[in-house]
């Protein structure tokens, strides 16, 4: 009986290990071919931007768009829930958080010329508050292409960089010096996928903030909760107090949608409005 109980568990042990090393192999591979494949994206032209548009409820229009980055790799889109990680770990966000803000500012300017009210929503990787010499390098890098693009005042009113809740928790006198910066150049910032992170909601009266964006999580089957819709009523209700404007993010359904609305939460983006589209599309909607 032992013999045989021995005979099997190592029989399971070999299968688990055969298992468990393909898999390892197969992500590890997937993770340094993908790797070398996004510094040659950088150079190749790989990476394209789409938007999402962003509602006001209110006046039920288009008030901004959030840019999205879009990899095409041997033919196939790769999330940039994997693809953004990876840049992250291999220092490349740096380069391709600046390509994304040359392509945005450029793209904000013939936005101007059809549709001056229309704003552009950026996401800056946290890596790139990493150390006082990183936000320096942000700010002067985002002074240095509006010089580059135009001679005449660059609209930075109609742009928000979002920013997520995990920064907050590094509360260091000159991460609030650069977000104040960024600020009174006239960018917004927003907290990105808010009530994800672990930051208290005390965080939101120290920081220079000016818009928070509920994450998804929060919004969807809210209506089949009342604990969620209750939280979700409690954040916009402080926000409002703080002077934050709030985004929904997320929203897929009609049901969702009359939840956010009596939520008060003033600004959707989400599925049942518009998926990311490409910057063709998004002048075609506008226009
Ligand atoms: P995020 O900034 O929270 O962006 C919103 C994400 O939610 C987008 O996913 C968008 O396609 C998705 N979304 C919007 N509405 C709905 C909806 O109704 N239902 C569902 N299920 N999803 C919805 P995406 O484009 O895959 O981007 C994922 C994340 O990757 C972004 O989350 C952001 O954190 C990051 N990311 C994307 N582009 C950039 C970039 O240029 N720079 C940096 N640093 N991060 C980026
Ligand atoms: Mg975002
Ligand atoms: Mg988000
Ligand atoms: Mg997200």
């Amino acid at each position: 009986c032992a013999d045989q109980a021995m005979y099997i568990s190592k029989d399971e042990g070999r299968d688990c290990f055969h298992f468990f090393t393909e898999q390892m192999q197969q992500n590890a591979e997937r993770t340094a071919n993908l790797h070398a494949a996004l510094k040659l994206a950088l150079d190749s032209h790989a990476f394209e931007l789409y938007f999402q548009p962003i509602i006001c409820l209110t006046t039920n229009k288009i008030i901004r768009a959030e840019v999205l980055l879009r990899w095409e790799h041997e033919g196939k889109f790769v999330s940039p829930e994997e693809f953004i990680p990876l840049a992250e770990s291999s220092g490349l966000i740096v380069d391709l958080g600046h390509w994304v803000r040359q392509e945005s500012m450029s793209f904000l300017l013939t936005l101007q010329e059809t549709s001056p009210d229309i704003g552009l929503s950026i996401n800056v990787s946290m890596y790139e508050f990493w150390s006082h010499s990183l936000q320096d390098n942000l700010i002067n890098s985002i002074l240095n292409i509006a010089l580059n693009l135009t001679a005449e005042p660059f609209p930075f009113d109609m742009l928000t960089i979002e920013i997520t809740e995990s920064l907050l928790m590094k509360q260091h006198n000159h991460l609030i010096a650069s977000l104040q910066k960024l600020r009174n150049m006239g960018i917004k910032i927003a907290v990105d996928d808010f009530g994800t992170g672990y930051s208290s909601l005390s965080y939101l009266s120290h920081f220079p903030i000016d818009q928070i964006k509920i994450d998804k999580s929060f919004i969807q089957n809210s209506d089949h909760s009342i604990k969620q819709q209750a939280l979700v009523k409690a954040i916009t209700t402080l926000s409002h107090a703080l002077d934050l404007n709030v985004v929904a993010e997320g929203v897929e359904s009609v049901e969702e949608l009359e939840f956010v609305r009596t939520a008060e939460i003033e600004a959707v983006q989400g599925f049942y409005f518009y998926r990311p589209m490409t910057k063709a599309s998004l002048l075609r909607l506008l226009d």
